[in-house]
């Protein structure tokens, strides 16, 4: 199987798969109980804590585990706009290239009272800062842009528009789970209050994330219950997840650099050999922005890139987010950067990971320019 599709999902790390095994076999008491069995768990509870803490340059008792990148942005969210009264009402901007997760989020709390703006993108798929700061405004509480997006890989300026919520007193979240375990994500010097992230994106299991709340932050939870995880995030722990998301970030953080230059170098051989083999222009999305070292996200000319990848089973890649892959509809991203629909119709999406070869580059380039010119 070739395997390009690291942005919806990622494979477990063997090492990550090892860690996990004992808490399955034998460690399976609640992090809760205060026998020996419930102690070894809630260590390794915080020691997973620990590594991500760690990861994100924080204090252990600002990461709160939730189910997953989606649960982490609708506590994000609606947890900071919860604190504040409908009646007085309240602001909360997001970017127009938001994963669906945050989107819907938004759309729910303006259902419940809240305002909503949506700050477009550049044709490249950048957030400007200077459009974030002409959509503030004096009741604004919460502004919400992602790190990096799953679609284009294009990472955003978040440190600049970090520093204009500031100046204006307003909270900044961003939804890192495109970037945490690839580039360097801390929150000091992203200077965000609130930050996404989620296990399987980055080599640990599926229904494990984060979100990490800065310190003074007031967030209203959203699962209420015996009062887990700073009375943010109640539920008996899930245990196997967080034990291989602590380690799968402690994984990434040793190799960051290095995992990051050979994604690059892999990435850049697989465009290459593309437009090698194909004779007409291939589009790259946001390839003037700086973008994940690991995505490459394309449009093919003349053909539907749905139709490319039915022809070749054997390749894994989606036509872009998780959510578009089996309709026809063109993504909102896409749609945002103002692509024409028949470019991005002829749209595929090829994510690189940490176990992806030059070989399997030379391959997948090779399918797909066969595919195109059958198609063609
Ligand atoms: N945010 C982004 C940018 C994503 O790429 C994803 C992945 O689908 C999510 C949120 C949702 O993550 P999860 O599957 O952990 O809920």
């Amino acid at each position: 199987q070739l395997y390009f599709d690291h942005n919806s999902t990622t494979p477990i790390a063997p090492s990550v798969q090892e860690a996990i095994l004992p808490f399955l076999a034998h460690f399976y008491g609640n992090p809760s109980s205060s026998h020996p069995l419930g102690i070894a768990s809630r260590e390794a509870v915080e020691d997973a804590r620990g590594q991500t803490a760690s990861l994100l340059g924080c204090d252990v008792d600002e990461v709160i585990f939730t189910s997953g990148a989606t649960e982490a942005n609708n506590l994000a969210l609606k947890g900071v706009m919860g604190r504040h009264s409908r009646a007085t009402g309240g602001h909360l901007v997001i970017s127009a290239i938001e994963h669906a997760s945050v989107r819907a989020t938004a759309e729910y709390l303006e259902r419940q009272g809240f305002d909503v703006s949506i700050v477009p993108c550049t044709d490249q798929g950048v957030i400007p800062p200077e459009q974030v700061r002409s959509a503030l405004r004096n009741d604004t509480i919460l502004v919400s842009v992602m790190h990096a997006s799953n679609e284009t890989g294009v990472i955003q300026p978040i440190r600049a528009i970090a520093e204009i919520c500031h100046e204006r007193g307003v909270l900044l979240h961003t939804d890192a789970t495109q970037t945490v375990g690839k580039i360097r994500t801390l929150v000091d010097e992203l200077e965000v209050d609130l930050l996404t992230l989620s296990g399987h994106k980055a080599y640990a299991p599926k229904g494990i994330g984060a979100l990490y709340v800065r310190r003074g932050v007031q967030i209203e939870p959203i699962m209420h219950g015996c009062g887990h995880e700073a009375g943010l995030r109640s539920g008996t722990e899930n245990l196997v997840g967080i034990v291989g998301l602590g380690r799968a970030l402690s994984l990434a953080s040793k190799s960051l650099d290095p995992a990051a230059e050979r994604m690059t170098l892999l990435r850049d051989k697989l465009i290459s050999e593309l437009r090698a083999g194909i004779p007409e222009p291939i589009v790259v999305f946001g390839e003037l922005a700086t973008r994940l070292p690991n995505t490459l996200y394309v449009s093919f000319p003349s053909v539907v890139g749905l139709d490319m990848l039915r022809m070749i089973p054997e390749l894994q890649a989606s036509t872009g987010s998780a959510a578009y892959s089996d309709t026809n509809s063109i993504s909102h991203t896409l749609e945002a950067m103002g692509v024409a629909a028949d470019v991005a119709r002829g749209s595929i999406r090829l994510g690189v990971g940490w176990y992806t070869s030059e070989e399997d580059v030379e391959r997948c380039a090779s399918l797909l320019i066969h595919a195109w010119e059958t198609l063609r």
